[in-house]
């Protein structure tokens, strides 16, 4: 039973005199200074999450803009943005939608869902890609896809080996048909980019899923991806759904893909930067 029943609140008044109220007194919490983890649920002390804005509890990496991750993985100011012109457009006049084009290049600062260009890790210069999952939920457009295959395309033709930042939900779908021909063009750039003998490493963030999960997420040489993202093609109750069954809890991310061999490692956000240094030393690039 507990000390104190629901009534006996008391809140003391400026005035020092003593005031009884049967509402519990709220506790006053500055806003931003917790926040909840999606993937665990535990609250965690924003300052303790530091700029990686990983959970200290299971490190799932929190979403955040492209333009915070390349300040978080490449070196300070080596980022060479490539086809920054190219902006989302609406080609098919679907209802609305240029509106939200617009709405999305206001709250992200971008022109698209991805930013692509070079820049080094640790002194080595490679190919750089990263998809932003504010801009339209990431989903891939035809000026996505086109940015995409230029950045496989570019980093063939100066040797450079490429790194990928996904987070969609993939194919746009007010695009239709133009969004979808990207997994067939981007998936021949990387080829093209994979036969010149050059790295390709992919990194699933959290959301990596549809047209993206089926073409260039995938096809990596080595793939990796941030803890507890969700990582699949369709949505679990589609799913469900078709298979009349129940799914495993934990189906769709990072650590049950990992263990059914479709990624190659799990690697936390504050680790990242390192990791990659290293894969790319260790396939020679910074000769
Ligand atoms: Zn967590």
């Amino acid at each position: 039973m507990g000390l104190f029943k629901k009534r006996d609140y008391i809140r003391i008044n400026p005035t020092h005199s003593i005031q009884e109220t049967t509402a519990p007194v709220k506790p006053v919490v500055p806003d931003g200074m917790w926040e909840q983890c999606p993937s665990c649920q535990q609250a965690i002390y924003s300052k303790q999450m530091g700029t990686e804005k990983a959970c200290i509890h299971c490190g799932y990496g929190f979403r955040i803009g492209a333009t915070e991750r390349i300040e978080l993985i490449v070196d300070q100011g080596t980022f060479e943005a490539w086809d920054s012109e190219l902006s989302a457009h609406n080609p098919l006049d679907f209802p609305e939608y240029s509106e939200k084009i617009k709405k999305a290049q206001l709250t992200t600062q971008l022109k698209e869902a991805v930013l692509t260009g070079s820049c080094q890790i640790d002194g080595v210069r490679c190919g750089i890609g990263v998809m932003d999952s504010q801009f339209i939920m990431g989903s891939m457009s035809s000026i996505v896809g086109e940015k995409i295959t230029r950045l496989f395309e570019r980093a063939q033709q100066e040797k450079l080996p490429v790194i990928i930042f996904t987070a969609s939900g993939g194919a746009r779908m007010q695009e239709g048909i133009l969004s979808l021909m990207q997994m067939a063009k981007i998936s021949g750039a990387v080829k093209s980019h994979s036969l010149a003998g050059l790295l390709y490493i992919p990194v699933l963030t959290d959301p990596t899923t549809g047209g993206v999960t089926a073409s260039f997420a995938m096809q990596g040489d080595l793939i990796l991806a941030e803890p507890q993202s969700l990582i699949g093609f369709a949505g679990r109750r589609v799913i469900e759904q078709t298979l009349r069954q129940e799914l495993p809890k934990d189906f769709q991310r990072a650590e049950f893909l990992l263990e059914h061999g479709f990624i190659d490692k799990i690697v936390s956000r504050n680790e990242l930067r390192t990791t990659l240094a290293s894969l790319l030393k260790l396939h020679g690039y910074d000769k």
